[in-house]
């Protein structure tokens, strides 16, 4: 995530072509879908469609696809032609789900592809092509797709190739396999970056950064704990959520108050109710949340249902700090963490 004042020289540095930011900064480019390096030969994006990145895989997870000119996935100089390989084999087909059959179909070792992937990009090869997934089904949530919409209403055929990745991380249609439930899910720009919302007409089951690691997952297992297809939409308790981040961004709102569902054991439950009786401004470490909840042994698991929590922000796991005084990790990133935190300080220090 890049800070908002950081983005003017970043565009500066994108129409001077300027080679000193290679790899200091992807810029994706809204109207085109593409993402580029700083010293794309292509005609530069106005700045009101740039979005910028730290990295490559935050981009892809942005739902931008590598730009065909400046190849921003490979190295300016080098990159092995098996990389290259396989770079376009996850384009061709986004969708799939690699196995080591489908890297002998190709004529590659899958332990050589997976390690020069690795050193490459600094991500797993499945890492890779599960950012490039879930940028696809991220893509149609921030559409608001209505084109998914228009399948459910005139049903789901089997042959009609609506097999698509979002299908495959959101939910087939639900007429096909007889979910009970739908849930919404629309994309929330915000200051420190885009959010992902999900949320019935009742409640609000998921907020995250869309850039957080292993948000596909935990959009698999949302889905199969609730039995619902997750569509592209708002409903009452996404719009109570974006109208309270922004007003939580500003700085004019501590609490929320969107009524969440807390898909989780009751042990993790009750962490996560412990969490929110940490003010806005002061942190508490999983020794301090374990003694809170009077089981002062359970570091680890405290620990466990602190990194499970789904409800970013509004459960705010970002409170929690090392016993040392480090910040510790953070799903959404350890420079979103330092943000929130400054930015509750201050929000506390105005408000006292
Ligand atoms: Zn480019």
């Amino acid at each position: 995530m890049i800070p908002y004042e950081r983005n003017l020289d970043y565009y500066q540095a994108l129409l001077d072509k300027n080679s000193e930011y290679e790899g200091v900064f992807f810029v994706g480019v809204k109207t085109t879908g593409v993402f580029c390096r700083p010293t794309c030969p292509a005609r530069k994006p106005k700045f009101e469609n740039c979005e910028f990145y730290k990295t490559a895989k935050e981009a892809l997870l942005a739902s931008f696809r590598p730009c065909r000119r400046c190849r921003p996935l490979s190295h300016p100089n080098q990159v092995s032609e098996l990389v290259q390989l396989l770079v376009n084999a996850v384009e061709e087909n986004p969708e799939q789900r690699w196995t080591d059959s489908d890297f002998r179909k190709l004529s590659i070792d899958a332990s050589t592809a997976r390690r020069q992937f690795k050193k490459r990009f600094g991500m797993t090869f499945v890492e890779y092509a599960r950012a490039r997934r879930m940028g696809i089904a991220l893509k149609q949530i921030r559409a608001g797709n209505p084109v998914i919409d228009a399948q459910l209403t005139t049903g789901y055929e089997s042959s009609s190739g609506f097999r698509d990745a979002f299908s495959k991380i959101m939910g087939a249609a639900p007429t096909q396999i007889g979910y009970q439930t739908i849930l919404k899910a629309a994309w929330l720009d915000t200051r420190l970056g885009p959010m992902i919302a999900i949320a019935d007409e009742e409640a609000l089951y998921l907020l995250e950064f869309v850039d957080r690691r292993g948000l596909e997952r935990e959009v698999e297992r949302l889905r199969k704990r609730t039995k619902s297809a997750i569509l592209p939409g708002y409903t009452a308790p996404i719009r109570s959520i974006e109208n309270e981040l922004t007003h939580y961004f500003e700085g004019s709102l501590t609490q929320f108050n969107t009524p969440v569902v807390y898909l989780g054991s009751s042990f993790q439950r009750e962490v996560w109710e412990q969490l929110q009786k940490i003010p806005p401004g002061q942190t508490s470490s999983y020794a301090g949340l374990a003694a809170a909840i009077g089981k002062p042994g359970s570091y680890r698991a405290v620990a466990q249902a602190n990194g499970a929590n789904q409800l970013a922000l509004v459960i705010p796991c970002h409170r929690v700090i090392n016993s040392n005084g480090d910040l510790g990790g953070y799903g959404g990133g350890i420079s979103r963490k330092q943000w929130l935190l400054n930015h509750e300080m201050t929000i506390g220090s105005e408000s006292s």
